[in-house]
């Protein structure tokens, strides 16, 4: 159910997970299945299933999900070179109905992506 996700559970601390960072808006944590040396995972507190479901009250939001992913790359050491992703629904390999941003870095990463 989209109100029932693993994200969710990590939010309401009901499921542990390794927090990179939070505050009043979001939570980062490190991603269970890393496919980087960095690999976080960046979510809003607020319930959204998917990218293609944010809406212009969102607009800040987002914003502020964005330079948490940059602060974080500083944080982390790997602010040469990153990837901030977001797959949006099944076909782009959504996994977790509930936004994220993955950041990823520490290694080379290769384009155009799989
Ligand atoms: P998606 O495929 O939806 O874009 O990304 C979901 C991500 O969540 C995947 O990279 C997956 O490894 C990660 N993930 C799934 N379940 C858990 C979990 O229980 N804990 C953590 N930390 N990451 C998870």
């Amino acid at each position: 159910m989209m109100t029932d996700n693993i994200f969710l559970k990590i939010l309401n601390k009901q499921l542990p997970a390794k927090i990179a960072y939070e505050d009043d808006r979001c939570l980062a944590f490190h991603d269970i299945k890393p496919q980087a040396p960095v690999h976080v995972l960046i979510i809003p507190r607020k319930v959204i299933a998917t990218h293609d479901d944010l809406t212009e009250e969102d607009r800040e939001l987002v914003g502020h999900l964005h330079l948490v992913a940059a602060k974080l790359a500083k944080q982390l050491g790997v602010s040469e070179g990153y990837r901030v992703v977001v797959n949006c629904r099944e076909r782009a390999g959504q996994t977790v109905p509930h936004l994220h941003l993955h950041l990823l870095g520490g290694r080379d990463l290769a384009w155009p992506p799989g």
